[in-house]
């Protein structure tokens, strides 16, 4: 298999048809009238000069969403094997974000230090929290760790060249977002500090929420990005899927897109 050419892809899997009063908090206060919405799944790949490098690897059969495209078949588009994948940068520990991770027996996973307190913390286990990461799927991770194979990251880890995380707390205790830059522009894959476009420009926080003051601040941050000339990629937008080249898929739902070239790009193992 011919692996793609450097870039950032985006791997939509899967979609729900949804509501906007589920998807937005306390929706009723803003006294408009409910109607249906997409939410869409992706994980995201980074085929960069200094390995494979994959930003939240979706969910399997174990969560109740269907599948439109596998995992292997997503990898498979960009001419990649799971045994290809070096590292997997974990933006938060929902399970819509951290499925397939025992198929990825050689990577190493990075997970932010502060999220990975919480869900191993009891307050990690009540209720409404237990309900957004299924049991089996901390496991994965808990296992990825006896192997020596977590890291956790702060506020700013180098990953590779260009490629940084920075925090963006609200949605959970610790998520992060990855920031990329190339020759070729910046962008910022936001995951589920904004899910969609419209999250960021009607100012709305998502239903699902650890601390809406740190929301609001990360919605703040992505604008900010956004000031200078970053691109803001919202993690579970529709309309990804048409708005970049198409590697893969011709018009349903599962989709390969290239969001950022990144030829030019040079291997360097010093912070930038
Ligand atoms: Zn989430």
């Amino acid at each position: 298999m011919k692996v793609a050419e450097p870039g950032v892809y985006a791997v939509r899997f899967a979609r729900a048809e949804t509501t906007r009063s589920n998807m937005y908090l306390r929706y009723r206060s803003y006294r408009e009238e409910d109607g249906p919405m997409f939410c869409d799944f992706y994980f995201w790949v980074l085929v960069h000069p200094e390995g494979i490098i994959l930003f939240d690897t979706g969910f399997d059969d174990r969560y109740p969403v269907s599948i439109q495209l596998g995992f292997e078949d997503g990898l498979a588009a960009l001419g990649l094997t799971t045994a290809d994948v070096d590292q997997v940068v974990v933006s938060h520990l929902h399970s819509d974000h951290t499925g397939n991770i025992p198929r990825l027996t050689g990577a190493r996973f990075l997970v932010p230090e502060q999220e990975w307190r919480f869900w191993t913390s009891p307050m990690g286990r009540r209720g409404l929290f237990a309900g957004e990461m299924l049991e089996g799927y901390l496991g994965d991770l808990a296992t990825v760790e006896r192997e020596g194979r977590l890291q956790t990251t702060g506020p700013g880890t180098r990953i590779a060249a260009g490629v940084r995380t920075m925090s963006a707390a609200g949605h959970t205790a610790g998520s992060q977002i990855l920031i990329v830059d190339s020759p070729h522009g910046s962008i910022a894959l936001a995951s589920d500090a904004a899910h969609f476009r419209e999250e960021l420009d009607l100012d709305r926080p998502f239903s699902i929420a650890s601390n809406v003051a740190d929301m609001y601040t990360s919605f703040d941050m992505l604008r900010e990005l956004e000031r200078q000339g970053t691109t803001v990629i919202p993690g579970h937008e529709s309309t990804i899927a048409d708005a970049y080249p198409r590697v893969s898929g011709d018009g349903g739902v599962p989709a390969v897109v290239r969001t950022l070239d990144l030829t030019g790009i040079k291997r360097t193992t010093e912070e930038d």
